[in-house]
């Protein structure tokens, strides 16, 4: 039996990767799922826990999505319901989380190639996410020791970690740190990108050039905002 721990590299599966190790539990590998598409910050709290992990003989592991996400969001074909087709599936998130679907099933093929146990960073106060059903070789050790996220967040800091980036810290103005492209982002984190992160606001801006959908289409409801430059006329406007 092999033990695996998959870790995005935020708060959640840090905590719980650094307190497999404090707590001795057994940990022979820990995993990275890199969709090409996540912050700087986490990209460098990879590089230096690969490297922590690697002087006590734990393996590290990269997987990434067999079609780059950028390909996959403009460039291949897809065919449509009916009949013809288009190019790339878009913005990811909402319903349309093909990103998502991507990462499970390259980490859960991963995991199946052979026994394992695997941890998985879900917090003690995700209950939604805990009820879900879920293969039984995944175990949560952050609800066993019923760490919140609040708690996994603590933890990190107190631990020397941090998510800096242009001066701030990832976690001061986002609510999650995915994807810096991802839809499910709510409008008070794109102001924040738009204010302390213009380097990735420029990217949003690159990534709405090549779609014709707007990234908040499904989030319109009596909301004056869909694309990317109409946030942004938002945002400025605000400023004024
Ligand atoms: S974080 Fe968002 S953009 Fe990234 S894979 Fe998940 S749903 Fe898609």
């Amino acid at each position: 039996m092999r033990y695996i721990a998959m870790c995005s590299n935020g708060k959640d599966s840090l905590a719980m990767v650094l307190l497999l190790i404090e707590k001795n539990a057994p940990l022979d590998e820990v995993v990275f799922y890199d969709t090409g598409m996540e912050f700087e910050a986490i990209y460098k709290n990879w590089h230096k826990l690969s490297k922590l992990l690697n002087n006590k003989i734990i393996k590290t592991t990269t997987l990434k999505p067999p079609i780059p996400f950028e390909e996959k969001a403009f460039n291949i074909v897809v065919n449509e319901r009916g009949g013809g087709t288009h190019h790339g599936y878009s913005w990811c998130g909402g319903r349309c989380r093909w990103g998502t679907t991507d990462k499970l099933r390259i980490m859960d093929k991963y995991c199946e190639s052979e026994p394992t146990t695997c941890y998985v960073g879900i917090a003690a106060d995700e209950t939604k996410r805990i009820a879900k059903e879920r293969k039984p070789y995944k175990k949560l050790p952050l609800v066993d020791w019923n760490m919140t996220e609040k708690d996994c967040l603590n933890y990190c800091r107190k631990s020397g970690w941090s998510w800096q980036e242009g001066g701030v810290d990832l976690y001061d103005v986002l609510d999650r740190v995915s994807c810096w492209c991802c839809r499910n982002k709510n409008k008070k984190e794109l102001r924040n990108i738009y204010k302390y992160l213009p380097k990735y606001w420029d990217k949003l801006k690159d990534f709405q050039t090549k779609t014709s959908i707007p990234m908040k289409k499904f989030y319109n409801n009596k909301v004056q905002y869909g694309s990317v430059f109409e946030l942004e006329k938002i945002f400025r406007n605000e400023e004024n």
